[in-house]
């Protein structure tokens, strides 16, 4: 198959389209043949001083556009965005290699998003206390941080892209955005649509390059004001770290390692059909794939032979092609992870039901894979795979199960399944985790806050906590 061009590459800075001229590039692969998409500019440190200045000029415009016109832009955006679905979705799976069916998904997350967080923008209020004087005012506002510096990740690029930068320019900020080095693309269109939408130049910088030079210029200036990351906790607690330096707020969105406990009372059938698509999404790479299964005695045989047969009918392959369900990793270190964590689950007495084998000797392409038996000492169930691997694990008493779920440094998304109440409420109430679904792995809506406790991060993006990650307090009183 031939596979569609992939779009030229460059820094995004005050409205200009900057590559070539001596600077550093690297290559970016397609993962579904590790064949080389395109070659990305690095930002040279004068690159990244211009855009630090231009993001510090156009805070000052960008603050005073009104809400409502700030509004109409984020949702013109996302309508150009809607306009131009299937050219991200290609890239997003050249990129990726995600099949196509969740590239568009993707897509319409981003937009909705989008639409959310301009919507949003209308709503940021203040509110007035009672003076002390007898003709003075007490008001309360809220007010843009100032410019930010954001960092997103190569998994879901387009939804963790545009949601950052939609809250961020709804609430007044102006954003420098770093996307992956793997996902340049997605994060350069979405940026075309906003200057196509009417932004102006510098709101909205994008910077290409080396992670450690960039996040360490951008975050020890003093013109950046907030910073937003979406990736691996080692590299959170470094970014959190350098932060705090200049007394930076960050919202962190760090890793997880989700449990998922399925009880005997559960109608099985439907936590499967719910259970297999959502491990197997974006071939495991989401910060909140359910990953470690506790099942419950009286179903647990049941639920490993039906999952790993639904695994095992999983079709993997190009993710351009219709009749893929399931496309490669995303870049050579995560098929290394699978490897090593799977190699140590087995040498601890880990047995694999199915999967567990690399496919083909190019690209980053993995078997869907079910594990069971697996101790809690091996590295699998203690280290986020992040990768199409689940492992199954049985108990006994519900209290058992919560203790399991609790015991990692994580706390991002948990999940459970039951048709009793009672336990549906001591599980809700018990997971420590920013989100957990019951009889649900659905937490795709914009309006709702989306961010986990412990080492997976803080702060929240979406719902009102995302606008208000971007704004501080002003309390003005008049005598
Ligand atoms: P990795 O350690 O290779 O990190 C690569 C990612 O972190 C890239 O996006 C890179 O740009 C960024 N990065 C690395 N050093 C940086 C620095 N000094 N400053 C700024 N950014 C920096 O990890 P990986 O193999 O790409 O991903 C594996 C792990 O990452 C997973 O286990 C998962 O926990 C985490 N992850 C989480 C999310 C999420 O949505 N929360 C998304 C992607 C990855």
């Amino acid at each position: 198959m031939t596979f569609p061009a992939y779009v030229p590459l460059y820094q995004w800075i005050d409205g200009h389209r900057l590559s070539g001229e001596g600077r550093q590039t690297s290559d970016v692969l397609n993962p579904f043949d590790g064949a080389v998409l395109g070659a990305m500019p690095h930002a040279t440190a004068a690159d990244l001083q211009a855009a630090l200045e231009s993001s510090e000029r156009a805070f000052k415009v960008w603050r005073k556009v009104p809400a409502w016109e700030r509004s109409a832009i984020i949702i013109r955006a996302a309508g150009l965005i809607r306009d131009r679905i299937e050219q991200f979705a290609t890239m997003l799976t050249l990129e990726v290699g995600k099949p196509l069916a969740e590239a568009r998904m993707e897509m319409s997350l981003t937009i909705d998003s989008m639409v959310w967080a301009g919507e949003e923008a209308k709503r940021i209020y203040g509110r007035t206390v009672e003076s002390r004087l007898p003709h003075g005012r007490a008001i309360i506002s809220r007010e843009p941080i100032g410019p930010v510096a954001a960092f997103a990740p190569w998994n879901v690029p387009a939804l963790l892209t545009g949601r950052k930068i939609a809250a961020a320019l709804a609430a007044g900020c102006s954003m420098i955005i770093k996307p992956s080095e793997e996902t340049p693309a997605t994060c350069l269109l979405i940026a075309e649509a906003f200057a196509d939408a009417g932004l102006p130049a510098g709101v909205l910088n994008v910077v290409l390059g080396d992670p450690a030079m960039i996040s360490h210029t951008l975050i020890s200036s003093p013109i950046i004001r907030k910073v937003s990351f979406t990736g691996p906790t080692p590299v959170g607690k470094q970014l959190a770290a350098l932060a705090t330096q200049n007394v930076t707020p960050v919202t962190m969105e760090l890793g997880g390692h989700a449990p998922v406990i399925v009880c005997d009372d559960a109608d099985i059938d439907a936590a499967l059909a719910f259970s297999v698509p959502n491990k197997f999404f974006n071939a495991g790479a989401s910060c909140i794939a359910p990953t470690r299964f506790y099942v419950q005695d009286a179903v647990y045989d049941a639920f490993v032979e039906k999952f790993t047969a639904a695994a095992r009918a999983i079709k993997v392959g190009n993710g351009l092609e219709s009749q893929t369900n399931m496309g490669p990793l995303a870049n050579p270190r995560r098929l290394a992870a699978m490897e090593s964590l799977i190699a140590d689950a087995v040498a601890q007495g880990g047995k694999i039901t199915t999967g567990g084998q690399r496919i083909g000797g190019e690209g980053f392409l993995y078997e869907p894979t079910v594990l069971v038996d697996v101790p809690e000492s091996a590295r699998i169930m203690n280290d986020e795979p992040f990768g199409p691997v689940a492992i199954i694990s049985r108990f006994t008493e519900v209290e058992e199960a919560i203790e399991k779920a609790n015991r990692l440094p994580f706390g991002l998304a948990a999940y459970a399944f039951t048709a009793t109440t009672a336990r549906a409420n001591l599980l809700a109430d018990s997971l420590e985790s920013g989100m957990v679904g019951i009889n649900t792995y659905y937490f795709g809506m914009p309006e709702a806050p989306f961010g986990g406790v412990k080492q997976s991060g803080y702060g929240s993006e979406n719902g009102t906590e995302g606008i208000d990650a971007y704004l501080v307090t002003k309390f003005a009183n008049y005598g």
